[in-house]
């Protein structure tokens, strides 16, 4: 289970009494957070801080457990924060500051000095921000009464962030091929990838998975062909083709298992050994959250696992996808997102059919893929590049809707969407900014998500939406 570490401040100017109280304020309000987050992460109370050692050993607690994925602290008295400066040197994982109190209301009737003295965050919490900013920590600052549902909320929001960077600092990432021969924006420094978002990046050999594939026994296939026809509807009667995707998906899940892999990127110009691009198996695995990137793209198969990650427990849907082609009707249009194969079943609006199409690009047999039209809802597209002396994350607010008419002689899964706060100054301000034809889109999670991401991991953001304007356009250009 993620554990929240939850970690109160203090002093010992104020007496043993206070301090008890303190202590019993914080673990009700633990005990509070666990009912609340049942299911979701554990929220572990630390001893208070009263010095600079008590603070070392929390903060050293936070950064060394694995299963911890970040912090959330909260001044319950005025804690001097000269006291914070080297406990959060030694800190390494999301940091939350809740400016709250113990207390919802003003006791106006009996309100007295001890009570001040014990119930000061608007000022300990103060003292505490100045040293966040002094020592240019990022975090992320949720403030109000903790029992009230925005705080819980904001809370809430702030473990899924949490939770999807501890899965990237964890996440190993395997290419098979390189990066597609002349293709751009799908390459990137994987060193920087690593020092920066965990991301373990390395290349295989696609001969040491066909040796995989190859000892993929009839039992497995057979296995794997009932987990195919219990979720969707098969179209085709060429089962053999379908069966040599259930071989790969057999072979690929061995292979991330055995390494640990969370992600993989392939690449349609080398597919040796393969007499199928993988379509089918690929997108089943997407279901499973493994991230996939094609064309090399190992930083879209990363950054799509870590997505999926924070989107998991929430509404709606979240996957890899690639730009593809627009309908230009006058304040009607509309773009056509799909792939060639690998579209994550994830988007799937109807029971997806399963059908062998040709491919007419690789030169490969005919690929066994799913079928199906795709979800609805507001939602954002998100995508990551690497400028050359930094990453950049962009991310656009869009609303996918139903797809207008039926597209019979589309042998692919779609989505369709709407670009705010229009067609012209949504796509250009992708253009601008540099975003790739591969990204992530997603009805789960919003902008204050991956702003809160782009954050905590020190990111820089552009958004685009309905508070876009053509001035923003023009400073986009210049950047
Ligand atoms: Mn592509």
């Amino acid at each position: 289970m993620d554990k929240l570490y939850f970690v109160v401040g203090s002093q010992d100017l104020y007496g043993d009494e206070c301090l008890k109280q303190v202590a019993a304020d914080a673990a009700r309000m633990t005990a509070f957070f666990n009912e609340k987050f049942k299911g979701v992460c554990e929220v572990v109370l630390l001893p208070t801080v009263v010095n600079s050692e008590t603070c070392i050993q929390d903060l050293r607690k936070v950064s060394c457990d694995d299963e911890c994925i970040g912090v959330m602290t909260w001044m319950h008295t005025f804690s001097p924060a000269k006291m914070w400066i080297k406990g959060l040197q030694e800190l390494r994982k999301p940091l939350l500051h809740l400016h709250t109190q113990a207390n919802e209301k003003l006791p106006y009737d009996t309100i007295d000095m001890d009570f001040m003295n014990l119930n000061q965050a608007a000022h300990g919490d103060r003292e505490y921000g100045f040293i966040l900013a002094r020592m240019r920590i990022p975090h992320q600052v949720v403030a109000g009464y903790y029992e009230h549902e925005d705080v819980i909320d904001g809370i809430r929001k702030f473990i899924d962030v949490a939770r999807a960077i501890n899965f990237s600092r964890h996440l190993k990432v395997a290419s098979f091929g390189n990066n597609m021969r002349e293709v751009a924006v799908t390459d990137g420094d994987r060193v920087e990838s690593q020092i920066k978002y965990g991301w373990e990046c390395n290349y295989f050999a696609l001969g040491d998975l066909v040796d995989i594939i190859n000892k993929v026994t009839e039992k497995e296939i057979d296995e794997k062909m009932a987990e195919y026809t219990s979720k969707y509807t098969m179209k085709t009667d060429r089962i053999s083709s379908v069966r040599e995707q259930a071989r790969y998906e057999v072979a690929l899940d061995k292979f991330l298992k055995d390494n640990g892999i969370g992600a993989f990127a392939d690449t349609f110009q080398d597919l040796h050994g393969l007499k199928q691009l993988p379509g089918l198996a690929a997108q089943n695995l997407m279901g499973k959250g493994i991230g996939f990137g094609p064309e090399g793209d190992y930083k879209i198969s990363a950054f799509s696992a870590v997505l999926m990650a924070m989107s998991k427990g929430r509404k709606g849907v979240t996957g890899f996808i690639e730009d593809y082609t627009y309908d230009l009707t006058p304040g009607k249009e509309l773009e056509l997102a799909s792939h060639m194969l690998e579209v994550p079943v994830a988007f799937a609006a109807t029971k997806p059919e399963i059908d062998v199409l040709p491919l007419g690009i690789g030169g490969k047999e005919d690929p066994a893929r799913l079928i199906f039209d795709g979800a609805e809802g507001d939602g954002i597209q998100v995508t990551m590049v690497d400028m050359g002396d930094h990453f950049r994350i962009i991310c656009a607010d869009i609303e996918l809707v139903k797809q207008p008419k039926p597209m019979p002689k589309l042998p692919v899964a779609r989505i369709m969407y709407r670009h705010k706060p229009n067609f012209r100054i949504g796509t250009a301000g992708w253009c601008y900014a540099g975003g790739a034809h591969h990204s992530v889109v997603s009805t789960a999670l919003t902008r204050e998500d991956i702003a809160l991401f782009a954050k905590l991991t020190g990111t820089e953001l552009i958004t685009i939406g309905d508070d876009t304007t053509e001035a923003d356009l023009l400073k986009l250009g210049e950047c």
